[in-house]
């Protein structure tokens, strides 16, 4: 079969000739020969497997530079590059999905005082911070009040000031009052104080190794609790016996999980298990994922730095939460928990309880 012309080629490969001018442009698929003397593209007929490729990542909305990427590989690292673009694509639309589902639920929520539910709803909390048995200092920091709960696991040279700076930024939110409709600034605005107080803490570091924290925050707002969360520190919530974590680990052996390159299992034992892909930091990504959860009654939340959840089996801390009544008596015992399996690292807790407030 002898040489096809652009036209013939566009209808086989579904691509215009307009686009297949432009992708021979950018050297992404170049004609098989050009007319010297009319300058007309010709294409051969082995060029349409890459040509329907390329018009397949394209209806992807993969970026052209990327595509061409693609095209260089064979077909098992190109499958391994789609799937990464295709989970960044999900990330991205999850976290906007979150905004959107935030927003939804901020705007239909009712005042609890208009409302005929008859005791209006509060949380019963502790907190506990231990530094383990393996680590010299301890670089969380945990924090709960009847509005703010907050747990920040440092990293660095001044890790231990880092996520100190971090939730002391969070604590006016504990008392001032956040008007209706005015959550989500509220939180971006503390937030983004809490970057710039763990970044002057790492610019006035003595070392030159870079400082940051996690941060996972939960705010009461009289019926709900709105959750901020950049890093691998952990929320739990126990509803009916089951427990659920409700925040993902911004780690990167996560997003190889989320990719499909390592399981579950694998992640365990991996060697870059703590490395964070997003954190409060200098270089690192700040971006929070934020979302509002709808409080019932005798709901019971727990945030944890990494130090419990790497090291007491879940169902463990979920016996945990189910027998232990008294927030104070809950933490005291993950704490023990971790520490007899070890405690390589730093260990925090904060249980909160949803409950009728007391007269
Ligand atoms: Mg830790």
């Amino acid at each position: 079969m002898g040489l096809l012309t652009i036209g013939a080629f566009a209808k086989a490969s579904r691509l215009s000739p307009k686009a297949l001018r432009l992708y021979d442009e950018l050297g992404l698929l170049a004609p098989a020969r050009v007319d010297p003397v009319t300058g007309y593209r010709l294409y051969a007929p082995e060029q349409l497997d890459q040509a329907r490729l390329v018009a397949w990542l394209r209806r992807l909305g993969m970026p052209l530079a990327r595509i061409q990427q693609v095209c260089t590989l064979d077909a098992g690292p190109a499958a391994q590059e789609i799937r990464a673009f295709w989970s960044q694509v999900e990330a991205d639309i999850a976290a906007r999905r979150d905004v959107a589902t935030f927003l939804i639920d901020h705007l239909s929520w009712k005042d609890p005082a208009m409302s005929p539910i008859a005791e209006p709803l509060g949380i019963r909390y502790a907190a506990l911070s231990d530094t383990g048995l393996v680590r010299e200092s301890n670089q969380d920091t945990v924090y709960a009040g009847s509005r703010l709960l907050a747990v920040a696991d440092g990293y660095g040279s001044a890790g231990a000031p880092a996520s100190a700076a971090a939730v002391d930024a969070l604590k006016s939110l504990e008392t001032h009052s956040i008007a209706a409709g005015n959550l989500l600034n509220v939180l971006e605005d503390a937030i983004d104080q809490a970057k710039q107080a763990v970044h002057d803490v790492s610019d006035t570091a003595p070392s030159s190794e870079e400082a940051g924290t996690t941060l996972t925050a939960m705010l009461w707002t009289g019926s709900q609790l709105a959750l901020v969360h950049i890093g691998d520190s952990r929320v739990y919530l126990l509803r009916d016996g089951e427990l659920f974590q409700i925040t993902q680990d911004h780690t990167m052996v996560q997003a190889m999980i989320d990719e499909g390159r390592i399981s579950p299992q694998e992640a365990l034992s991996h060697p870059q298990r703590s490395l964070l892909v997003r954190a409060l930091g200098q270089e690192a990504d700040g971006t929070p994922d934020m979302r509002l959860h709808d409080a019932q009654q005798e709901d019971r939340y727990l945030i944890c730095s990494d130090g419990l959840s790497t090291v007491v089996p879940t169902e463990e801390i979920r016996r945990v939460l189910c027998d232990i009544s008294e927030p104070e008596h809950a933490v005291r015992e993950l704490v023990a928990l971790a520490n007899s399996s070890g405690s390589p690292d730093n260990v925090s807790c904060v249980v909160a309880d949803v409950a009728e407030l007391q007269q």
